[in-house]
């Protein structure tokens, strides 16, 4: 069955649609050819809205064949400036497209997008129970691992013959999500090089609006010049190095970060500010877990983070530990690595009394 060129626009991404832009037999240079003008602009067009907007809009208006060359080219444009920032705020912005057009399709296009660009196994359940879809354990399990929230456990999902039931709005939620991780990939696999002229003066162009758009990419900058990055164990260091790319972490790595931060000083507007820079995080909840961290609220325990060992258990320890001597705790190594940065007395010592692990973030 001949797929439409406006569902190939809708979903550049699918297998479908990689097959009909290979068969253009397209290279980079044939983009510099003025019939092919009206592609590039709205190739980059993508990618600003991408870094501006959060998300590309979908422009039904356009030529269908613009709106799906455009896709690829943008992947291009955006691999041949290799910078990790991009190339994620990039797939988000257009798995973010893909979820608002999911939204409005019949249930038939949802399901055909999920098998056919993320090969899942699922159904329409329609109006059993309070569920719209099933999808099967395997994929569930995948998908949804990245996301912390009490509801995408599984035990807190009805689960039945191997399928995991779920809203419309989650469902789609999760082919977003699997979309993204296809786009990364695109984006890596896509054609890298010199780009000719035209080209290149658009890269350059978004170069300029990705050092404005780029966040802070140090926490110096973030509170002010009280912490030293430089002195962060590797632990903390990972955690927080994926929080500035919006990388979502597991539930034990924020706990840490959120108390290794609040325990140097770092205030809690600035953590918060730097959780809120996942893509879905939600901040008044994100602003209650802190505040529950630095002891605001309910015991009004403040809390250290885990001892080394915890984070071995875990196995959030980087490489055994083996950069950090014999430290049995991240606070200890900080405060080691700040004497050879000459920042020590800069601020008091924590106090290292370490709680149990709450279920807070
Ligand atoms: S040894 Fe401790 S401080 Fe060093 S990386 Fe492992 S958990 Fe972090």
């Amino acid at each position: 069955m001949e797929v439409s060129r406006e569902k190939l626009a809708r979903y550049p991404f699918t297998s479908e649609a990689a097959e009909y832009i290979k068969a253009r037999g397209l290279f980079l240079s044939d983009f510099e050819k003025p019939e092919f003008q009206v592609v590039v602009e709205r190739a980059e067009e993508r990618i600003r809205e991408a870094l501006e907007k959060g998300v590309v809009s979908y422009r039904g208006d356009v030529v269908a064949d613009v709106e799906i060359l455009s896709f690829p080219l943008a992947l291009a444009l955006v691999n041949s400036i290799q910078d990790n920032f991009l190339k994620h705020r990039y797939a988000l912005a257009e798995s973010e497209r893909a979820r608002r057009i999911l939204a409005n399709e019949e249930p038939r296009v949802v399901l055909e997008v999920a098998r056919d660009a993320l090969g899942w196994k699922a159904r329409f359940v329609g109006s059993k129970l309070m569920y719209d879809y099933a999808l099967d354990l395997g994929s569930y399990l995948e998908v949804a691992s990245v996301f912390h929230h009490e509801r995408w456990k599984l035990v807190n999902r009805p689960v039945k013959d191997g399928y995991v039931y779920l809203t419309s709005r989650e469902f789609t939620r999760l082919i977003a999500e699997g979309i993204k991780g296809i786009i990364e990939d695109e984006i890596e696999a896509s054609p890298r090089g010199r780009l000719p002229p035209k080209l290149g003066e658009v890269a350059d162009r978004i170069r300029r609006l990705l050092s404005e758009k780029r966040p802070a990419s140090e926490v110096t900058e973030v509170v002010k010049g009280r912490v030293v990055v430089e002195a962060f164990p590797p632990c903390i260091k990972s955690f927080y190095q994926a929080l500035l790319k919006g990388e979502h972490l597991p539930h034990v790595a924020r706990f840490a970060i959120t108390s290794f931060l609040l325990n140097i000083g770092v205030e809690v507007e600035e953590v918060v500010k730097l959780f809120t820079r996942i893509p879905d995080a939600n901040e008044r909840i994100t602003r209650y877990q802190v505040e529950h961290i630095a002891g605001l609220r309910g015991s009004k325990t403040k809390y250290t983070p885990p001892k080394c060992e915890t984070l071995k258990t875990h196995g959030l320890c980087v490489e055994g530990g083996r950069f950090c001597g014999r430290v049995k705790h991240p606070l200890t190594y900080y405060r080691r690595a700040l004497r050879r940065f000459g920042r020590v007395g800069e601020r008091e010592k924590p106090e290292l009394s370490e709680e149990p692990i709450q279920e807070v973030l």
